[in-house]
This record gives structure tokens, C-alpha cells and sequence, in this order.
């Protein structure tokens, strides 16, 4: 077969610890073989990241801006003990933290879903995906342990110096605590703009859910700019996909979402996405089958696994142990930034090999082959051999080639 030809070239941002092995088995066994691959590399391993004082990172951020799509690797952020380990000069900052500032984006998160895991939640039959707003709210809050009785109050004066707004908080009698959270409209509006592309990019429905009855004014806010930029700027695309645009109060949404069979997005904000992608994710099976791509509001990509760079596999492969880690939500960013690079380029070939890469994924697990971590999770009676990160990815070669022959 003839090696499927690229137009324009994919970002790619190589990792750390164990994803980084398994990306190189990955692009080895299943990518080069079948694609003529044009990519634009940048290393994103610690150890480069502070060779180049992080420049790194955001020269790999701005490249996506310039061509649109990028694929990632899990990569560590630092903390006490991996300054020491790796000897930095600073602790640097979280890459995807860095990468999110820049493009501006929203972070989805789909699970992986094979016939022999069944979720938790019985009547789930599709992914469903969690859009989280990941800005502001009690992450950004600022916050006072009241000591003694006292007055609270929530000022706020303009910017030319008038008092626009006095109202007293609560007058306390006794001790206490005190909260204030903010959000801003620019970072509301580009969370929907991506929430909306994002369901017109995969054709499917977008739920939205806060708590505006309560929340009359914050809340409110979130709910009212979902609608307008809905009604002014999405409404027609999503009438000619059949795909709908639901906002319901978050107590009802939790109630449909167990009741439903899955296959829409979810989004919601920061607080809720934080607690309900991991219920979510946790009910559809592993950390390992969860994929993760982040929409800018202009409508660019970058594809992830939402798993870390697995340490513990890591040291293990390092003593020359045999691991069984799971490539899957690895192997789903390529195939997401491949087929989202053909759709814009319009390479059907391309898309046609990111699809069948996925199905021959897919396959390999539903013949019962698969990494130590699913075989535990399968239904009884499923008939499992459980291989290694290697020879698993043999497996979807030879599942992949069979789809060419
Ligand atoms: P992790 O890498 O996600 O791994 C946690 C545990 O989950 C693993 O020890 C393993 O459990 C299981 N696991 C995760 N992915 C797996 C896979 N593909 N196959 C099989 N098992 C898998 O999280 P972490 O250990 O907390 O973090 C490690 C490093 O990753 C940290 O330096 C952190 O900064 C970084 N991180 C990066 C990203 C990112 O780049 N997006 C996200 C999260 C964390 P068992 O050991 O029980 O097998
Ligand atoms: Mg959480």
C-alpha cells in the first residue's frame, strides 16, 4: 500500500516517563508504517523543557495556533520532588496549564467504550463527554476565616473610581467564614464558543447545566451568554445537523444523565466539571480509556490522553520489567488529530486511516487481547489474554493491515 500522503503538518509534542515510550511504539508500529506523517515536532520531555527555560512549550502553543491541530504526550509537572530528581532550575509550570492560557480552550473528556466493560451505570450505551470551564469560580475565590462578629460587605468600585455596588454580606454574630468568586464574560463566552464547536465538530448534542434559580445573578450570567451566542451564532448550524442545545437547572441534569443512554456533551462549570468528570470517568471504567482534547473558541485542537505519564510503569520499565500499560487513550489522540487534519485539509484517506485505526483498536480489545489494567474490569465469562504494551500494539497492527489487505 501506498503511504497516505499529509498536507499540512500535525504539531506534535513528544512527553515524559512512560507515555514517551509508549508514543514512539505507537508512531513505530502504527503510524509510519501507513502514513507518510508530516508533523512538526516539539519536545516537551522535562529535561528540554528546561534546556530551553520552557520556551519549549510555549513555541509548541503558538505553532498550533499557526497550523490548528496538535497531538500530545503526558507530561510530568513539576513539584518539590521532581525538581530534585531532574535538577531544575525552577519548578515549572504545568505544560498543559501553559498551552491552555494560550489557546484560550476548553477541555473535553470522552471515555473509550468496548462491549466487554459494561459502566457502572447500566443504561449508559455511549460516551458521555464533560466540558469543563476550567477558569475562575472557587478556584480564583478569595476567602477569610471570620474570627469574631462583624459586618461583610461586597464592594465594588470602577475603574474611574465610583462606587457601583455596596451590599452587606451578613452581619455576624459570631465566627464565621466569608467567600468571594468571580468569573469574567470573555472567559465565559469562549468557553461556549468552544462548547459549540465542539458539539458541531462531533455531531452531537450539547447540555448545559448551573444552578441560575438560585444563583440569580452569577449563574445567570453563564446561562444567558450560553443562550445568546446559541441563538446568534449556532442555532442554524445545529438545526441543519439535527443536534440540540439543552440548558436545564444542574439537579435536573444530573437526574437525566443517569436516566439517559449517553452520546451528548456535558458541560458544566468549574466546580461541577471538576466533581462530575470524575464520576463520570470512574463509572465508564479506566483513567487508561479516556481521551482528552482541548477546543480553542477560533475552533483549534489539541488531542490528548487524559492520563498522566504513568511513574510507577515507568520505574518499573526502567529495572527492565515487562509492562502491561495501556496505549489506548495514546493511540486515540493520533487518531483524533489525524482525522480532524484531514477533515480541514479534506484528505478522506486520512480520515478513513484515523477511523480505521480505531477500529482495529477497538477490535483488538473486543477479540479479548488487552493491558493488565482492563483485564480485571471485564465482564465474567469474557475471555481475556492479557499481553503487554508492545505486543498489544502488534496486535492492533495486524487487526489495522488486515483493514488495508
Ligand atoms: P497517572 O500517570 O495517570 O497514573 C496513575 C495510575 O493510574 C498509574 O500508576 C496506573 O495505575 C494507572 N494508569 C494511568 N494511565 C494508565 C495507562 N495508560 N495504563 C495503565 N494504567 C494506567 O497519574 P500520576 O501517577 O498521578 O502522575 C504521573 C505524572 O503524570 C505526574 O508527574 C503528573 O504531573 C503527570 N500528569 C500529566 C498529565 C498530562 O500531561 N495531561 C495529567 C496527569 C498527570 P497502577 O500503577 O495501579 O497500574
Ligand atoms: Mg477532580
Amino acid at each position: 500500500m501506498d503511504k497516505i500522503k499529509m498536507l499540512t503538518p500535525l504539531v506534535e509534542m513528544d512527553g515524559d516517563e512512560m507515555t514517551r515510550i509508549l508514543w514512539k511504539m505507537i508512531k513505530d508500529e502504527l503510524i509510519y508504517p501507513f502514513v507518510d506523517l508530516k508533523s512538526e515536532y516539539y519536545d516537551l520531555g522535562l529535561e528540554y523543557r528546561e534546556k530551553t527555560k520552557d520556551k519549549v512549550t510555549v513555541d509548541s502553543a503558538n505553532a498550533t495556533l499557526k497550523y490548528g491541530v496538535a497531538v500530545k504526550c503526558a507530561t510530568i509537572t513539576p513539584n518539590k520532588q521532581r525538581v530534585e530528581e531532574y535538577n531544575l532550575s525552577t519548578m515549572w509550570k504545568s505544560p498543559n496549564g501553559t498551552i491552555r492560557a494560550m489557546l484560550d480552550g476548553t477541555v473535553f473528556r470522552a471515555p473509550i467504550t468496548i462491549d466487554a466493560i459494561k459502566p457502572a451505570v447500566k443504561k449508559w450505551k455511549k460516551p458521555i463527554t464533560i466540558a469543563r470551564h476550567a477558569y475562575g469560580d472557587v478556584y480564583k475565590a478569595t476567602e477569610f476565616r471570620v474570627p469574631e462578629s462583624g459586618k461583610a460587605e461586597l464592594v465594588f468600585t470602577s475603574a474611574d473610581g465610583k462606587e457601583l455596588f455596596k451590599e452587606t454580606v451578613y452581619d455576624f454574630e459570631c465566627a464565621g467564614v466569608l467567600q468571594s468568586q468571580y468569573n469574567k464574560d470573555s472567559s465565559i463566552r469562549s468557553f461556549a464558543h468552544s462548547c459549540f464547536k465542539y458539539a458541531i465538530s462531533t455531531k452531537q448534542d450539547l447540555w448545559f447545566s448551573t444552578k441560575d434559580t438560585i444563583s440569580k445573578q452569577y449563574d445567570q450570567t453563564f446561562k444567558l451568554i450560553f443562550e445568546e451566542l446559541y441563538e446568534n451564532e449556532y442555532k442554524e448550524e445545529f438545526e441543519k445537523l439535527g443536534i440540540e442545545y439543552f440548558y436545564t437547572l444542574i439537579d435536573d441534569a444530573v437526574a437525566r444523565v443517569i436516566r439517559s443512554e449517553g452520546g451528548f456533551i456535558w458541560a458544566l462549570k468549574n466546580y461541577d466539571g471538576d466533581v462530575m468528570s470524575d464520576m463520570v470517568s470512574t463509572a465508564f471504567g479506566s483513567l487508561a480509556m479516556m481521551t482528552s482534547v482541548l477546543v480553542s473558541p477560533k475552533g483549534i485542537y489539541e488531542y490528548e490522553a487524559a492520563h498522566g505519564t504513568v511513574t510507577r510503569h515507568y520505574y518499573r520499565y526502567l529495572k527492565g520489567e515487562d509492562t502491561s500499560t495501556n496505549p489506548m487513550a495514546t493511540i486515540f489522540a493520533w487518531s483524533g488529530a489525524l482525522k480532524k487534519r484531514g477533515e480541514l485539509d479534506n484528505l478522506p484517506l486520512l480520515v478513513a486511516f484515523a477511523n480505521n485505526l480505531e477500529k482495529a483498536s477497538i477490535q483488538t480489545l473486543n477479540d479479548g487481547v488487552m493491558t493488565k489494567d482492563l483485564s480485571g474490569l471485564v465482564e465474567e465469562g469474557f475471555n481475556v489474554t492479557q499481553v503487554n504494551s508492545i505486543t498489544f500494539l502488534k496486535e492492533i497492527r495486524k487487526r489495522l493491515e488486515a483493514l488495508y489487505a
